[in-house]
């Protein structure tokens, strides 16, 4: 519709051009229409004047013709009348003058004669003197040569020839003037229409140049939006990628696994590290990080109150010299984006994005939008895992004491005997019971039975190795699988763990104490009913001999008293003892 107007984006829609070329596309066009105009102008003005030269020119040709056929009419007629030439010379030129004057006597209209009142039209004055002369020339024919001179000196022909020649004269000198002045317009018409026309040649010329120049800026822009348009729609892929990739994350290995791999198609050239909240959500600790240079350590931990980032929920940039907002952990010699990461309203972490040299705030400006983006797709699927972990731990945890639960051992049980056989390690079991937990419970109440409950899990928890799994089998009751530990070192452990119990009754003003049995894969027992069972046994021996002490289950081969294995250690010795 307006070409020079619109111009088409990389997606082919149409946009009005940007203000600049529009102005400018808008005045090219009023200046080669002025342009224009004044040429037609200036041309009809010059072929005007021109013809009315030339008008000019024929009227004076005609006047001057006149003139001088009147002078040479009236030279003859006195010749003719001195004797000098014959009258035939007179009536040779009649013809001419009085056929050639006809144009030229419009324009003389009349001419003031001296002697006469009032002037005379020309064409009047003209044919009173051929008239004269004819009758002076037919006079000398007679051979009355001084009739003739009498008859022009009477009617005054010489003043009527001068008073005629010199309106003339007068007509010549005033077309005269009118004719330079006409050649003076002329001049100027063709020098303004050629001043127009090369101006109009150089504007075309620089229209041409101009949009030239823009048509390949404006080539270059569309390649260089068709550019960006890819990469950003690349960028949107990938992050599309890494979120699809970040479903099937199972743990925070996988998840920095996958941040590594995009950050490093992503955002070449920049170093980062990502840190996530611990459990207890009071610092940040360092999960992983890339790109880093040779010997530039990371922080190990970062305090949430240190980090401005974390306080406003917005991206923050610290600068290498500290200037502006400055988060008080930073410290280095790089200028550092750090990106909190929120999901559903909480923060789940930081990234961060480094980079060193002149460039680099400029640098990570570029690339803000795009670390954005990043850490919101981390971030889902950090919050998607600990709210796996929740579930998780809902299913395989006691609530109570934060234990592991019954199922959990006992699939854990299961694993952990089925690889004690293959590798021919050795693995042991504690079973605990609290002891009178029934009076404890009716002499302090249920809350503080529960207490216990929860200090002895502590207890058990604070003395084991991080590898060791401490379970809440049911009630009052608790087991502890250690695994990669012989019969004697679980026993030396067991009598630890108790007095560790034991010493919870100081501290919570009651008398608090537990029986142990101890078991072990394979020195006591070969599978996970017999592990059970045998430590059970053992447990029921404790309980026997008097409570608050640790009771070994015989070796293989000198077992005495233990009762026979059963599918599900449920139904055991100590518990049908117990349920007596
Ligand atoms: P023993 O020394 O022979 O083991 O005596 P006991 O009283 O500990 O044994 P018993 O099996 O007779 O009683 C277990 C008690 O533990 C009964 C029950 O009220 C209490 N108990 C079980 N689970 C909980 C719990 O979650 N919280 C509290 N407060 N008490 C519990
Ligand atoms: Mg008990
Ligand atoms: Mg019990």
């Amino acid at each position: 519709m307006f070409p020079g107007l619109f111009h088409a984006t990389p997606r082919g829609h149409l946009q009005p051009m940007p203000l600049r070329s529009r102005m400018l596309s808008i005045a090219t066009v009023l200046l080669v229409f002025a342009i224009v105009a004044t040429s037609v102008f200036g041309f009809a003005h010059v072929t005007a004047q021109q013809e009315a030269l030339t008008t000019l020119r024929e009227e004076s040709q005609r006047l001057r013709s006149l003139q001088q056929a009147v002078v040479e009419a009236d030279g003859r007629v006195m010749h003719i009348i001195a004797g000098d030439g014959a009258p035939g010379d007179y009536f040779d030129r009649l013809p001419v003058l009085v056929g050639g004057s006809a144009g030229a006597l419009d324009q003389l209209g009349t001419i003031p004669v001296p002697g006469t009142a009032a002037p005379r039209p020309a064409r009047q004055l003209l044919s009173g003197l051929t008239g004269t002369w004819t009758e002076a020339v037919s006079l000398v024919a007679a051979g009355d040569r001084d009739a003739a001179a009498a008859l022009l000196v009477r009617r005054g022909t010489t003043g009527s020839v001068a008073a005629l020649t010199g309106v003339v004269d007068r007509i010549l000198a005033g077309a005269d003037s009118s004719l330079r002045v006409h050649e003076e317009r002329i001049r100027f018409g063709s020098l303004l229409v050629l001043v127009l026309q090369l101006s109009g040649g150089v504007l075309a010329l620089l229209g041409l140049v101009f949009a030239f120049r823009s048509s390949v800026s404006e080539a270059d822009g569309r390649a260089a939006a068709v550019l960006a348009a890819d990469t950003a729609r690349e960028q949107v892929a990938r992050l599309f990628e890494m979120a699809d990739v970040l479903q099937s994350a199972g743990d925070h290995l996988d998840v920095n696994a996958v941040l590594k791999a995009a950050a490093g198609e992503l955002l070449p050239g920049l170093s980062g590290a990502l840190y996530i909240f611990n459990n207890s959500r009071d610092r940040l600790v360092l999960s992983t990080s890339w790109a880093r240079p040779e010997g530039e350590q990371l922080d190990e931990t970062i305090g949430p109150a240190s980090c401005w980032a974390l306080k406003r929920g917005k991206p923050q940039l610290n600068r290498p010299d500290g200037s502006k907002l400055c988060c008080t952990h930073h410290s280095g010699p790089e200028t550092v984006l750090e990106i909190p990461m929120i999901a559903r309203g909480e923060i789940v972490g930081l990234l961060q994005l480094f980079a060193s040299g002149a460039e680099a705030e400029a640098r990570l400006e570029r690339v803000a939008n795009l670390g954005s983006a990043l850490a919101d797709g981390m971030s889902l699927a950090l919050a998607n895992m600990a709210l796996r972990e929740k579930l998780r731990n809902q299913a395989l945890r006691d609530p109570l004491t934060g234990l592991y639960n019954r199922r959990y051992m006992e699939d854990s049980l299961q694993r952990f005997v089925r690889l004690a056989e293959r590798e021919n390690r050795e693995i042991s079991l504690l079973m605990i019971d609290l002891d009178h937990f029934k009076r404890l419970n009716d002499q302090h109440g249920h809350a503080f039975g529960d207490q216990v409950l929860r200090d002895s899990a502590l207890a058990l928890l604070a003395g084991l190795r991080e590898t060791d799994i401490v379970c809440r089998f049911g009630g009052e009751e608790l087991v502890v699988i250690l695994p990669d530990c012989a019969l004697e070192r679980a026993a030396d452990k067991a009598e630890m763990l108790r007095l560790a119990i034991q010493e919870l009754g100081g501290t919570r003003g009651a008398e608090i104490s537990a029986s142990f049995g101890v078991a072990c894969v394979p020195h006591t027992s070969q599978s996970v009913p017999d592990l059970l069972a045998a430590a059970d046994a053992a447990l029921y021996r404790a309980k026997q001999n008097g409570r608050n002490q640790v009771a070994t289950a015989p070796l293989r081969g000198f077992r005495v008293d233990r009762p026979e294995p059963t599918p599900s250690a449920e139904i055991s010795a100590f518990h049908r003892v117990a349920a007596e």
